[in-house]
């Protein structure tokens, strides 16, 4: 048994832990988004495999019989990629996936389907907003230019492409209380979030319903039928069950 774990969340690093920890055979792979990625226990790569292509090149140079997608579930691209490169090669494929964030009592949320969703609810008015969803989808955000945006990067970027924003740059996971704070700072109206789930990201939520701040949410992109586990220990059995078996 030899896995691929596609990894750039929490659950990938806690799932590589165990992984490390009971010697399993098995390589971590990052798309390399950020300049320091956090260090794993497993050997790594960095970087695109080229499509379903390489990615199926890359299954057969290195043996790979399992692949878990551990990857966020906005990264939709490399989750279908690894769909088809799961079938096209015979290898076992699961995605450890969160449960998707739902509203509790004294929540103000506005579920959007995407990004340009996400542009056309913000209000004509100018608002202070926590623009929470990453550095690779700001752009559409300059449609609505009158608009106060904080954002919180894990690299410092080179240039912004919106005129009116600050950015601060830190790493989850984040607490209520730090996010309290600054959302306080800043005087944050709105917060555009992607409904990415786990505990990592929440604290802002939580933050937003003591404050009364508006939470526009933008849905997971909707992907084929695979295998799904909910939890490390959930994947552990599942590749425990694999090896029994001898695949
Ligand atoms: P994406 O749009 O689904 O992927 C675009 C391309 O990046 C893929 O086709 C693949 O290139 C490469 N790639 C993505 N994840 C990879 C991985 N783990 N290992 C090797 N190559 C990978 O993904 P994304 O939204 O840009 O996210 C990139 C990474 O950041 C993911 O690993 C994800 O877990 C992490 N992340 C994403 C978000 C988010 O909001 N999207 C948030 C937090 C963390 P090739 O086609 O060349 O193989």
């Amino acid at each position: 048994m030899r896995i691929l774990l596609l990894g750039g969340t929490t659950e990938a690093s806690s799932l590589a832990e165990a992984l490390a920890a009971r010697d399993m055979d098995a390589v971590f792979s990052y798309a390399g988004r950020t300049a320091q990625p956090a260090a794993q226990r497993l050997p790594m790569r960095v970087g695109g495999f080229g499509g379903v292509a390489g990615l199926a090149a890359y299954i057969q140079a290195h043996s790979i019989t399992h692949i878990v997608d551990a990857t966020h579930p906005f990264a939709a691209q490399m989750s279908r990629n690894a769909i088809e490169a799961s079938l096209a090669c015979g290898v076992q494929l699961l995605a450890l996936e969160r449960k998707p964030w739902r509203a509790a009592q004294g929540d103000d949320w506005l579920h959007v389907p995407d990004i340009a969703g996400a542009v056309a609810a913000l209000p004509d008015a100018p608002a202070r907003v926590f623009l929470a969803i990453g550095k690779q989808t700001l752009a559409p955000f300059v449609a609505k230019p009158q608009h106060f945006y904080l954002l919180r990067l894990v690299d410092r970027p080179d240039a912004l492409p919106l005129p009116n924003a600050t950015a601060i740059i830190a790493r989850g996971p984040f607490d209520v209380a730090g996010d309290t704070a600054l959302l306080q700072a800043h005087a944050i109206t709105h917060i555009v979030a992607k409904n990415a789930g786990g505990s990592g990201a929440e604290a802002k939520l939580t933050a937003a319903r003591a404050l009364g701040v508006q939470v526009i949410l933008i849905d997971r992109p909707v992907l084929p039928p695979r295998q799904v586990a909910g939890s490390v220990a959930e994947v552990m059995a599942w590749l425990g069950h694999s090896a029994e078996r001898g695949v």
